[in-house]
This record gives structure tokens, sequence and C-alpha cells, in this order.
């Protein structure tokens, strides 16, 4: 993955998720500056960055696959980045967010801005983005190279993780994630 001496580009992603993994994420606390000195973070719901870039080493994403513009970002980030990683069960399963695929679209649109609003709400038909049929989690949607189950999984498992992929290794999570290390 990495030439001796060259860091690692790391991105996060963040479809559809509560952000409880990244907040796990950050729950590396200082663990973070260990990994800065192997990787640069080079997209992130967390830094200041607007377009994702060319030539990603590692993506972590978090969250399922629910709506349209979902879907896109997926694509291209899968386009750009050599190990994608499934962050979490949203992204690993769908989840929460999958909840809702008994229930048409319709339904559920229903249910958040008129049922449970005021009486003079409105279905947006602007600005949010359209939701597809049903929520998939990412592997459904492309192909993923790395799972880290767990809701979320503990900032333990992630180290771990990032700690062998910045190495350039896959990490074998069958027994961590077993017991929620
Ligand atoms: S896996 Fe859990 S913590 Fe992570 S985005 Fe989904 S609901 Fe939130």
């Amino acid at each position: 993955m990495s030439t001796e001496g060259q860091k690692v580009r790391l991105a996060t992603v963040w479809l559809d998720g509560c952000s409880g993994c990244h907040m796990s994420l950050l729950d590396l606390d200082e663990r973070l500056v260990t990994l800065a000195e192997r990787a640069d973070l080079v997209f992130s719901p967390l830094v200041d960055a607007k377009e994702f870039p060319d030539n990603v080493d590692v993506t972590l994403v978090e969250g399922a696959v629910s709506s349209e513009e979902d879907d896109e970002k997926i694509r291209l980030v899968r386009r750009r980045t050599k190990t994608l990683v499934s962050l979490g069960d949203c992204a690993v399963t769908g989840n929460v967010p999958s909840m809702r695929n008994p229930y048409d679209v319709g339904a559920v649109l229903q249910r958040a801005y008129i049922e449970n609003a005021r009486p003079d709400s409105k279905v947006p038909t602007e600005v949010v983005p359209r939701l597809l049929a049903r929520v998939r989690p990412v592997h459904e949607v492309v192909k993923v190279d790395v799972f880290i189950p767990g809701c979320p999984p503990s900032a333990d498992t992630i180290f771990y993780a990032l700690s062998e992929l910045v190495e350039g290794r896959n990490p074998d999570l069958t027994v961590r994630t077993r017991f929620g290390v």
C-alpha cells in the first residue's frame, strides 16, 4: 500500500449513519497522533475538504447507502480508493437505516414529514437527497475490502484495524469483533 517513508492517504466518509462510528474513531484520543505519523487524513467530515481526492489508500465508510446521493458518492469513493473499509454495522449490514426497508418510500416520507411533524408540513422536493427504494449495505453497491462490524466498533478495534492497514496488512478482525474488544 505505502512505500517506505511515504504516508498513507487516509479518508473517511459518512453516508446514512448517526456519526457514532466517527465518534468512536475520535475516541482513539492520543492514538490519533500515533496514526498521524503514518497517515495523512486527506478527506473526512472531520476536516475541511470539499472534494474527495484521487489516489486514496484507505477509506473508512460509515453508514448505509440510502439515497441517490449516497449511491453516487460511494461509487466515486470506490473508484478513487485502493482499500475500502465498511466501518460499523450500518455500513456492514444496513443496520438501523435499513429498518425502513419493509415500507415503501412514500410511507416513510409521510411518517417523517407529515405524521410526526406540524400539520402544515410538506414532504421536501428540493435540497434533501431522493431516497432509494431500499437501504443497502455498502458491499451490495461496490466492492468492500475490509469489514469492521460493531455499533459502533470500539476505539480499540478501529485502532487495531488502522494500525494494520497503514502498514499495508489486512487486519484479522475475527477474534476482536467476536468479543467486542
Ligand atoms: S453502526 Fe451504530 S454507531 Fe455506527 S453509524 Fe450505525 S447506528 Fe451509528
